[in-house]
């Protein structure tokens, strides 16, 4: 069975493996890629950074934010203003076509307890917005 579902565009910035990838690292990475684009966008200050951190990305939220103040340090986004926004888990179900919150990373269809499922948002983790001022 096919089923037809809206997908919501999103860049996945991060490959996450649980277990690999600790809070610090994957912090580090965001930073990185903050830097990359207000230096492309010729900005002086990073004022403020919205993230989207996924129900089951496997990224513990207080760890990030912790992890992220360590690694914004000494860099363009130091004073940034950083936003976190958890994003609750969705997936489909291929056998009965409805969607629901998956509780775990089984994602069992509580509609007819069906195995075949696709997560459709949860395990991501973005960055949404990064607001700079130019020069
Ligand atoms: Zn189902």
């Amino acid at each position: 069975m096919h089923c037809f579902h809206r997908m919501t565009s999103f860049c996945v910035i991060l490959p996450l493996h649980r277990n690999i990838m600790h809070e610090l690292s994957i912090a580090i990475q965001i930073t990185e890629i903050i830097e990359e684009e207000a230096k492309n966008a010729g900005a002086d200050t990073v004022l403020q950074v919205q993230l989207e951190i996924g129900e089951l990305s496997g990224v513990e939220m207080d760890a990030l934010e912790m992890a992220m103040l360590e690694a914004v340090r000494g860099t363009i986004a130091s004073e940034a203003e950083l936003i976190y926004h958890q994003i609750a888990a969705k997936a489909v179900c291929e056998s009965c076509c409805n969607e629901f919150e998956p509780i775990d990373v089984f994602k069992i269809c509580p509609f007819c307890n069906s195995l075949h499922t696709n997560l459709l948002k949860g395990k991501e983790l973005k960055i949404r917005s990064i607001e700079v001022v130019t020069k």
